[in-house]
């Protein structure tokens, strides 16, 4: 999954996604990308979160409305992410091929991410300063 958040200069949060979906997946698969709430959700008020890896597991939890939830409720978007993705954890006895990750950014511009495995990079663009690239922490 490709996702993208952003917070413009009058405050305002948008955030999108686009994937090829799983590998292998059966013909008429949804995955969490096409559903708000899983793969995406914005909260103009609060923040914004995606999510990437497997999509069952990220709907399972609604996962990037959970991520916004956690924020409203005071969390950083580090900490959100990581409440999301241990909640994901603790449902799976076995998580072979179970990564996910999530993406951060609140309404004051902080920004975060978590994922269950390392490899999560994701960029940063800020209107002042140089582009650059981030490892998401993660659980493992
Ligand atoms: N989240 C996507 C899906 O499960 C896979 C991806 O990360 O692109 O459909």
């Amino acid at each position: 999954t490709i996702g993208q958040l952003a917070l413009d200069s009058h405050g305002n949060l948008s955030g999108s996604c686009t994937t090829s979906g799983a590998a292998y997946k059966l013909h008429g698969r949804v995955g969490d990308s096409p559903i708000i709430g899983a793969g995406l959700f914005v909260d103009n008020e609060v923040g914004a979160a995606c999510a990437t890896g497997l999509g069952e597991a990220v709907v399972r939890v609604a996962g990037s409305s959970m991520v916004v939830e956690q924020m409203r409720n005071g969390k950083s978007p580090m900490e959100a992410c990581k409440i999301v993705v241990e909640r994901i954890v603790k449902k799976h006895k076995d998580l072979t091929n179970v990564q996910v990750g999530f993406l951060a950014l609140n309404h004051k511009g902080e920004y975060g991410a978590y994922s269950v495995y390392p490899g999560f990079n994701y960029a940063i663009c800020e209107a002042d300063q140089a582009n650059r690239m981030e490892d998401a922490k993660s659980k493992m």
